[in-house]
């Protein structure tokens, strides 16, 4: 793993520190000395290490910024210090002096605190290289490993992520995704003043494919099911498993009237076209959908507006199946088609 490294100090900085940051295959390093241009530097591309020269305007402000980030606060930071006025009294005032420097330096958020400690007292421009080049480079290695321990726990923490808010047969988001999305969707339509639009999807008579043929059968129609709404979606439109044969879709910026269009464009691709069973068998089928869209009174979980929906859908199952119904001014946009049964070809 290539290791980044941001320097806040000078460019004549750089060359006293050891050689290992300036080897290009191991390292990439930016310099910079500007703390606003250090912040945004940090926020948009987080480095694993930032090497503070003390002395820079600004030093332990960036540290204390740092440490006060909930996300970037994994970031190693060590503290150089290299202000001469400090390095002279060093050896003047003792170790107990020293210590409570030491701490006041990790207390303002820096990780490790290096003195770079001057070759000869009279001259603090003389810094001792050997010793300090020896002691960062002992703490870059620490920097490392918390930087690649921490990249670990990221990829773990994605990888658990997706298990938990997807569904492993239909590869959709799952209901606690949708618990999850729902709220925020509602949330940005009020902020930006959009419409949110909401369809359920019933398949009809599931029961009876399995049934009939078997869960395994019935498990591989919800995927090939699956698969043709994701297809029939637009880019915006977020797709969830919510129950056992049962979706809900969220269409953000979408009216009723739109939203309308998409359910019966989903009717349709159900309806229209067999599902080809591993080559064995063709089954036809069809779905059922309601559809609510978002209201002021609606309440920001979304509960008002799933329900609403869900009502649509069982008058869509009890006026005959095969049809969408919902919008909160459905009644002319009610569309009522024939009653279709299961219908199971084999071959
Ligand atoms: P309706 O038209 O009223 O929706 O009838 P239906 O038969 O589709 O509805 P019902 O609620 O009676 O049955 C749904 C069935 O879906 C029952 C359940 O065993 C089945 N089911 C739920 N999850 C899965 C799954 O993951 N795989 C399979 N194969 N079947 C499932
Ligand atoms: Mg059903
Ligand atoms: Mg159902």
């Amino acid at each position: 793993m290539k290791i980044s490294i941001l320097v806040f100090g000078s460019n004549n900085f750089i060359t006293t520190l050891p050689d290992q940051i300036r080897d290009a295959s191991a390292c990439s390093i930016e310099v910079i000395n500007n703390i606003d241009q250090a912040v945004s530097y940090i926020q948009i591309t987080p480095p694993d290490i930032i090497l503070v020269q003390a002395s820079n305007n600004g030093s332990l402000e960036l540290c204390c910024w740092l440490k006060e980030q909930t996300k970037l606060s994994w970031i190693y930071c060590i503290l150089l210090e290299d202000r001469p006025q400090l390095l002279a009294s060093k050896s003047q005032y003792g170790l107990e002096w020293e210590f409570e420097i030491n701490a006041i330096a990790l207390r303002q958020g820096a990780d490790a605190y290096i003195w770079l400690v001057p070759k000869d007292d009279t001259d603090p421009n003389l810094v001792d290289l050997t010793v300090n080049q020896r002691l960062l480079s002992a703490q870059l290695t620490v920097g490392l490993r918390k930087a690649q321990k921490y990249r670990d726990l990221l990829r773990k923490n994605d990888f658990l992520s997706t298990i938990a808010l997807s569904d492993a047969l239909t590869e959709f988001s799952n209901r606690r995704a949708l618990d999850w999305e729902l709220p925020r969707q509602i949330q940005k339509a009020r902020n930006h003043r959009t419409s949110l639009s909401l369809i359920i999807l019933d398949v009809d008579y599931f029961k009876k494919v399995n049934d009939t043929y078997g869960h395994l059968v019935g498990d591989r129609l919800l995927q090939l099911l699956s698969q043709r709404l994701r297809h029939n979606l637009r880019e915006r439109d977020i797709p969830f498993r919510y129950g056992g044969e049962e979706f809900v879709i969220l269409l953000g910026n979408t009216s009723c009237e739109e939203a309308l269009v998409v359910a019966h464009r989903l009717n349709r691709i159900v309806s229209e076209h067999t599902f080809a069973i591993d080559n064995q068998l063709s089954i036809n089928t069809t779905v059922s959908l309601g559809i609510s869209c978002l209201q002021a009174e609606d309440d920001a979980s979304g509960i008002s507006l799933l329900e609403r929906a869900d009502r649509y859908l069982l008058q869509a199952k009890a006026a005959g199946r095969n049809r969408v119904m919902g919008c909160e001014s459905e009644s002319e946009n009610i569309i009522s088609q024939p009653i279709s049964h299961l219908r199971v070809v084999s071959s």
